[in-house]
């Protein structure tokens, strides 16, 4: 299998896209967060500096991230295929990306760009409701997702309750994070030619239909 990145808006649903390719292909899921999870656990200096930092909420330095991603990459599990999430995500990493493929022999493989109407992403996010009882997901925004009533959850009558960022503002404000980082990041994959669209304002098994075939091709 072709390498696999997603480009998407936030709430788009990349991670649960993500996750049925993983399933479906038995590929590693290569995330910048799981890496530097697992590194800060280590008792080496590089360790305890990454733990450290994202202790203190601060990022870890771009140098050290390329290093730890070339290193996940140059295992044995990636060498047919994996999908990264997380990284890129601006112009300048996805620059050393291009370095790190080059390095170890890679493919950049399929860049898919998850494409969603800003307005649809808004419905999402201010739409959604969880059961503080059960953790089921409603969206009342979606008939095919809204509970029957309103605030109560359909399979165990607990009470919904809406996350705390998901509201107008906190979105607008990861959208527009999003479209000034990534736009530049886009522009450099259409000009490379591996950049496939989809069109993501469907369900999830129409998107991931629709990502599958360019998976499989
Ligand atoms: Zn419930």
């Amino acid at each position: 299998m072709k390498n696999i990145m997603f480009i998407a808006p936030p709430a788009a649903g990349k991670g649960t896209q993500a996750e049925l390719v993983v399933k479906k292909y038995k590929v590693p899921h290569i995330s910048t967060g799981d890496i530097l999870r697992e590194i800060s656990k280590e008792d080496s200096e590089l360790g305890q500096y990454v733990f450290e930092t994202l202790a203190s909420g601060k990022l870890v330095k771009d140098e050290i991230t390329y290093q730890l991603i070339e290193e996940r990459l140059a295992r044995d599990d990636c060498k047919n295929g994996y999908i990264i999430d997380g990284f890129p995500r601006n112009i300048e990493q996805a620059i050393e990306y291009d370095k790190i493929l080059k390095k170890l022999g890679y493919d950049i493989g399929n860049v898919i760009l998850i494409n969603i109407d800003e307005k649809t992403l808004e419905k999402r996010i201010t739409g959604r409701r969880i059961c503080e009882n059960c953790k089921a997901i409603y969206n009342i925004n979606d008939p095919a997702s809204a509970p029957k009533e309103e605030a109560i959850c359909d399979s165990c009558g607990g009470k919904l309750y809406q996350r705390n960022d998901d509201n107008l503002e906190s979105f607008q404000t990861r959208y527009q994070m999003y479209k000034e980082k990534t736009e530049p990041i886009i522009d450099h994959y259409r000009q490379m030619n591996v950049i496939t669209e989809v069109d993501g304002n469907d369900s999830i098994e129409n998107v991931f239909k629709k990502i599958d075939a360019i998976i499989s091709e």
